[in-house]
């Protein structure tokens, strides 16, 4: 979502104020920090590379700070590094313009503005294009800060939708990746009164129409609104990628509802074994919190459980991090972050194990790989319709294009192999 904010900062700057990219800190006229705030971390690193690039920059070139953590801290950014010239919120990227041309401009406002969407095109890598479905979240999972950065949910419009997916495949993008934070909750509520009678699966169907795109992709699903007819579509339009995004977080029923998730463990199971069940090569990938407050040896033993079953292809495991303005961040019964490493560590463990077994069992296959980007490596990289990574050589010519693949040489995190057609 905010390689995507980036795009849209990108498209306006070269626009509306002639700006054009550069890679070089020492270069640049302006310098723009595009931020997450979904844990810690990344929040204590802003403060360093603000003042790694006020030391690099040349005089009179301009710091802006932009996306979550503009929005969560606002004017303490301009206290904390009085050298930063503005701070943008991740739901005002259309201020960008009025940003660089005002003196400490402040602008993390949450309300809604249309004219967020109208972009001109920009995009990092022509052949895949991001496409906004939704903005904001409406749920209130106890952990999480989002709700508050990005504001409430509403849908775009699917004209809208359409006619950008339509656009960037002329242009060369035949994937199309739509984001949003509950992608399968599209069409819940649109902005003002308007109502476009239109759902997930609807828009899915929809897109696919476009013949230049051949294939789609989506992030993040919640596994709350997995319904059957969600599920039939997936697995049944061919332009669909046959990988599927299911944030577990936990696996025990009780610490889902300390976290507000809406589901339980046995429905989350439920819907990932049907996936495997309908479509034995579909790809599962999750996102798992742990350590969240009051999980026990017990609740963490149902996350992993739920592991060792589904045997996801790729999990993104983080420690807890309490957040500002989330409920979590106040229970009492936060637990030792000792406890948390320790568990951390058996996971992925355990989940090494599974890539292993994964991996070893995909030796000899034949991909369709859709080519694209060339890697620092000189190899070039793709996507099988089920995600996985894989590497070949060849030459510049086959970006874009999709090639078989025999995987010669399979790996935990990308396959190897050779192109055979
Ligand atoms: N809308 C998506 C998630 C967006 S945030 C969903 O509902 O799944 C991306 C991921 O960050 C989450 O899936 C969660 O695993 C992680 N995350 C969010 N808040 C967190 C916190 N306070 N501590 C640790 N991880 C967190
Ligand atoms: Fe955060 Fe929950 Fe919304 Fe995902 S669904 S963005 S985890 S509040």
């Amino acid at each position: 979502m905010n390689v995507r904010d980036s795009e849209h900062i990108i498209a306006e700057l070269r626009d509306k104020e002639s700006y054009v990219l550069t890679d070089n800190p020492k270069d640049a006229d302006l310098i723009l920090i595009n931020t997450c705030s979904v844990r810690e971390k990344p929040v204590h690193k802003l403060f360093s590379e603000i003042g790694h690039y006020h030391k690099k920059k040349k005089k009179g070139a301009k710091i802006g700070v932009c996306g979550c953590t503009a929005s969560h801290l606002g004017e303490e950014i301009f206290k904390r590094a009085p050298h930063v010239s503005f701070v943008l919120g991740a739901r005002n990227v259309s201020k960008i313009s009025k940003a660089v041309n005002t003196e400490r401009y402040l602008d993390i406002d949450i309300d809604y503005d249309e004219s967020a969407f109208a972009f001109k095109d920009f995009r990092n890598n022509i052949y895949k294009a991001y496409v906004n479905i939704s903005i904001g979240c409406d749920k209130q999972c106890t952990y999480c800060i989002v709700p508050h950065t990005r504001g409430e949910e509403l849908s775009i419009p699917p004209e809208l939708i359409i006619n950008e997916a339509r656009k960037a495949a002329k242009n060369g993008a035949k994937e199309i990746f739509l984001l949003g934070q509950n992608v399968n909750n599209y069409g819940r509520r649109f902005s003002g009164s308007l109502n476009h009678n239109i759902d997930f699966p609807e828009l899915l169907n929809r897109i696919s129409e476009i013949e230049e795109v051949e294939r789609i992709r989506f992030t993040s699903p919640h596994p709350l609104h997995m319904d059957d007819k969600f599920i039939d579509v997936f697995v049944k339009n061919p332009k669909v990628c046959k990988s599927m995004h299911m944030p577990l977080q936990s696996g025990s029923t009780k610490i889902l509802t300390q976290m507000k998730r809406g589901y339980s463990k046995e429905w989350f199971l439920n819907r990932a074994l049907k996936l495997r069940e309908l479509l034995p090569d579909v790809s599962i990938s999750t996102d798992i919190i742990i350590g969240f407050p009051g999980e026990t040896q017990e609740d963490f033993e149902d996350t992993m459980d739920v592991v060792r079953q589904v045997k996801f292809e790729q999990i993104f495991a983080f420690k807890y991090s309490p957040r500002p303005l989330t409920k979590a961040a106040e229970f009492p019964n936060q637990i030792d972050s000792k406890v948390g490493s320790a568990r951390l560590q058996e996971l992925q463990d355990v989940q090494d194990e599974i890539l292993d077994e994964i991996s070893k069992n995909k030796l000899n296959k034949i991909y369709d790989v859709y080519i694209e980007e060339i890697r620092s490596s000189g190899l070039l990289a793709g996507r099988s319709d089920n995600n996985a990574l894989v590497q070949v050589e060849g030459d510049a010519s086959l970006l874009g294009k999709t090639v078989k693949v025999k995987i010669t040489n399979p790996k935990r995190l990308a396959l190897y192999g050779e192109i055979i057609f």
